[in-house]
């Protein structure tokens, strides 16, 4: 990477943090990366250099190397993130009507079928054609960008779901100035990312890297770095909310084996009970495995 500038707050503050092997793909395959640091806003971004862009996206290729080439296996396989997803959309403190949602990455369109009922149109922005056909027989509207969205519904959109997308844009910058134009005043936006600050993060240390970090993801946001862009992008009040995702066996699993449980996820001694206080406690400290954004378009 020649140029150390950081596309975000446009400061040349960007500093080498890692090199090394980062996840390619579907673990254990991993390729030589090397991930920077904006002292200034404090967001990691993946090597330019390596940047993924729409036409990546859009490729079977890129589905195939994850194994996500079946649109409804991985709908079946990505089940739980959407109850968890659920959960967190259910947490808002408003009500699930209005004229217009949008999801933004929405894959199968999983989202607009728990949430699309309340609202007359539903949109989904999906870059990949796999799954362009099932939101189309959905009868959802599709369009392949946010900016293709913004031709027809530029101040139109009630509710903008975005569920572990901003960390697989080029621009996560224009990606929040997208949502901020595609919103109503009044509207809201509830965008969830991994947490930099995991708590796997600061106790696995480097072994985790190579799992944490991955050619897929091209930037890595703690709090204040998405507080910075959501605020740079006109939203003037930012909520951060934590949420876990992954039982205490997982936390445990990796300690002990410095290397990911998978589908063998379960030590099968706790209850629901510590998993709930493990859950609350990682929430309480920040140092839970996903961060929440809250957004609300303000009135002019
Ligand atoms: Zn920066």
């Amino acid at each position: 990477m020649s140029d150390n500038k950081c596309i975000l707050c446009n400061k040349h503050d960007l500093n080498l943090i890692y090199e090394g092997d980062i996840r390619d793909g579907i673990y254990p395959k991993t390729k030589k990366s090397k991930i920077l640091y904006c002292s200034n806003c404090n967001v990691e971004t993946l090597d330019s250099s390596q940047h993924l862009t729409i036409d990546n996206y859009s490729s079977d290729e890129y589905r195939s190397n994850l194994d996500q080439f079946d649109p409804y296996k991985h709908e079946s396989e990505h089940f739980n993130q959407y109850l968890f997803a659920n959960d967190i959309i259910s947490s808002m403190p408003i009500k699930f009507t209005g004229e217009t949602i949008l999801d933004s990455g929405s894959a199968s369109g999983k989202i607009l079928d728990m949430f699309g009922k309340n609202f007359i149109n539903k949109l989904a922005v999906e870059p990949s054609f796999k799954f362009k056909e099932i939101l189309q027989k959905k009868k959802y509207t599709w369009f392949k960008t946010q900016s293709d969205a913004l031709k027809n519904y530029k101040n139109k959109v009630d509710l903008i779901i975005s569920s572990k997308v901003i960390e697989h844009v080029n621009n996560p910058l224009n990606y929040l100035k997208e949502i901020y134009d595609l919103l109503k005043e009044g509207g809201r936006a509830v965008i969830t990312t991994p947490n930099r600050q995991d708590i796997l993060l600061n106790s696995i240390g480097e072994k985790y890297f190579k799992f944490f970090y991955r050619t897929q993801h091209l930037w890595y946001f703690d709090s204040k770095s998405l507080t910075y862009t959501a605020n740079k992008a006109g939203f003037d009040e930012p909520h951060i909310e934590y949420k876990h995702f992954y039982n205490i066996d997982n936390f445990l699993v990796w300690y002990k084996t410095q290397k990911p449980a998978g589908k063998s996820n379960n030590i099968g001694i706790f209850d629901k009970k510590i998993n709930d206080y493990w859950k609350s406690w990682l929430i309480n400290n920040g140092t839970s495995d996903t961060m929440v954004l809250f957004l609300k378009k303000p009135y002019n």
